[in-house]
């Protein structure tokens, strides 16, 4: 049993419980908080696009709400107009989509900018607001530490009067980048930092992907996240650990402003094994051209999983085994493939494809059976999935000439190889039992062609021949191949955690994390992944593999998305 599937099993009998969340939520239903009424909301940035670590918190806030009968927001958090943009928005209402979700309402807090602007007037005037004109640095220098209580400088005590002329300057576009901001005034000592007069308001003259040039103030995180849940009446905004520490601060503006007092809880974020999690990283690994985009397959972002091969279910399954904690943790990659692994198993046809080396012309193995008719072409009906309640078949091309993988033959075989050899003989999958006669190499001594006889009556299902042979190998027919490129993706990063590693984490990436290789496959498969009839597929005792948008009419490419059992865990113990 391998660790992941260790963890799956504790985390399966961990039984029906309720979580922390949950417990709250239905304390507050019980109480009769909010009419009994549970609304959550999904609050992205759209700086990026989502990763697995977004899949958590969507199935955490769209779950809750779906299992007391509430409401779910998508709100874009799109107070920060440099870093921006539309194609991140629309990737992410499509992945959220996508991971089977659909929102109440579409919201962006953009939208709010008027409103938040008003609070801010009422908190200016109430005198718990203020212009500062120092410097980012005096501000920080001011703060004092989490030992030290910060000072309070000049402007702290200035009239309700000027207060509210220099902020309307300030919003009227007066001043440049960074000569002002606007503070709540909360407590200078007060033993977390966070309330040490936070800035509500930062000159930005940018332009923003949806109010243009109409600002050239934005609010900081802290003074549009709240408001913008109360604004929605959200009841429960549910976020990562790292605002824990804002949560006073959250309830201290509700307080202040009188607004609906929206609930914020906190859970675990996700971070995996083999990848990072940040969007400022993630953004780098593309812009770099480390990969070849956001949803490359080797990316921990949803389009990235869907494009290797991932489903919405085996991604939600994830999340739920996982469950949520109070502290962060490191889950290993290996639960995710797991959580694809089992689904696949149940769903894909198994189907052959004989892959070569990593090299453009890479050859496989070429099998001739000389007792086999030359123009003679057999249907073979071969099983699809062996898991399936109801069998179901496919015809499969068998011919003279095959081909098979370098590595089920080998000229002189230790013990125990039970794929082909000289002498040896093989089931060739859902066909006939073979003997290998004769090897046939080139003037380099390069292995060309092997020859062999196959016996009739061992036809799979009809088999009379009475022999027993140990090993079955996959093949496709010579004449009815078709040639496909194959990509073979691994871990993107080589250590475990490259986020908490010394190292700058460009160093760290896998060099290996994309091997592509030349295949050819069975007809049928290609038909029928075109077709969308069927998108994964088992190829047979090589793992599981997804059609790749990069295929053209002449050659299919094919993503692999996962081994048949988790190789790597084995090459970690051997290092
Ligand atoms: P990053 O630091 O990667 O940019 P972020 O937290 O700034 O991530 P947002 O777009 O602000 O990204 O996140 C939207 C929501 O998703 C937030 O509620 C955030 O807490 C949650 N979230 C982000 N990353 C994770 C994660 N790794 N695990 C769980 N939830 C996450
Ligand atoms: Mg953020």
């Amino acid at each position: 049993m391998t660790e992941a599937h260790r963890e799956f099993e504790e985390r399966s009998n961990a039984g029906t419980s309720l979580n922390f969340i949950e417990q709250i939520v239905e304390e507050d239903i019980a109480a009769g908080k909010n009419g009994g009424r549970v609304h959550t909301r999904f609050p992205p940035e759209p700086n990026g696009y989502l990763h697995i670590g977004h899949a958590k918190a969507i199935c955490l806030s769209f779950g809750l709400a779906d299992k007391y009968g509430g409401q779910t927001n998508l709100r874009f958090d799109d107070t920060n107009p440099v870093t921006e943009d539309t194609e991140y928005v629309d990737s992410i209402k499509n992945d959220v989509h996508w991971l089977g979700f659909d929102w109440e309402n579409e919201f962006y807090a953009s939208d709010y900018f008027d409103q938040l602007y008003q609070f801010a007037e009422t908190l200016i005037l109430k005198g718990l607001a203020y212009v500062d004109d120092s410097t980012a640095e005096e501000i920080a220098a001011q703060k004092g530490t989490p030992t030290e209580p910060g000072r309070a400088n000049q402007y702290r005590d200035r009239s309700v009067d000027e207060n509210l002329d220099l902020f309307r300057r300030m919003k009227a576009g007066e001043y440049p980048d960074g000569a002002k901001v606007l503070r709540a005034k909360v407590d200078m000592a007060s033993p977390n930092m966070q309330l040490r007069d936070p800035i509500m308001y930062r000159i930005k003259h940018a332009h923003h992907h949806r109010t243009g040039d109409a600002w050239c103030i934005y609010p900081m995180y802290d003074f549009a996240h709240g408001q913008s849940d109360a604004i929605e009446h959200i009841t429960h905004s549910l976020c990562t650990l790292e605002f824990e520490v804002h949560r006073p601060l959250y309830e201290w503006f509700i307080q202040k402003l009188d607004i609906f007092p929206s609930r914020q809880i906190e859970f675990s974020r996700l971070n995996l094994t083999y990848t990072v999690m940040s969007k400022r990283k993630l953004k780098q690994l593309v812009e770099e051209g480390h990969v070849t985009s956001w949803d490359d397959p080797r990316m921990p972002t949803i389009a990235g999983l869907r494009r290797r091969g991932y489903t919405p279910a085996s991604l939600r399954e994830f999340c739920d085994r996982i469950g949520i904690a109070k502290r962060d943790n490191l889950i290993d990659v290996g639960l995710l493939e797991f959580c694809i692994r089992e689904e696949l198993n149940k769903t894909t046809h198994r189907v052959m494809a004989v892959l070569t080396d990593g090299r453009p012309d890479g050859k496989p193995l070429k099998l001739v059976l000389t007792n086999y008719p030359e123009d003679k072409v057999e249907e073979l009906n071969i099983e699809n999935n062996p898991e399936e309640a109801e069998m179901t078949y496919r015809r499969v091309p068998f011919s003279r000439e095959l081909y098979i993988e370098r590595d089920d033959f080998m000229e002189n075989p230790p013990k125990k190889f039970f794929r082909l050899f000289p002498g040896g003989m093989v089931r060739l999958k859902g066909a006939y039992i073979i003997k290998c006669d004769e090897v046939v190499k080139d003037d380099t001594g390069e292995i060309t062609e092997i020859r062999c006889t196959y016996i009739p009556e061992s036809r799979s299902g009809s088999d009379t021949s009475g022999i027993n042979v140990k090993g079955t190998i996959h093949w496709v027919s010579v004449p009815h191949a078709v040639e496909a490129e194959v990509r073979l993706y691994d871990r993107l990063f080589s250590v475990e955690n490259p986020a908490a590693d010394e190292r700058e984490f460009l160093e760290l990436l896998n060099p290996n994390s994309l091997e592509v290789v030349r295949a050819f496959v069975e007809p049928a498969l290609v038909e029928a992944a075109r077709s969308g009839t069927q998108t994964n597929f088992q190829f047979m005792r090589k793992g599981y593999f997804i059609l790749d948008s990069d295929s053209t009419p002449e050659r299919p490419v094919f993503n692999r998305t996962v081994t048949l059992k988790d190789g790597w865990a084995k090459e970690q113990k051997k290092s």
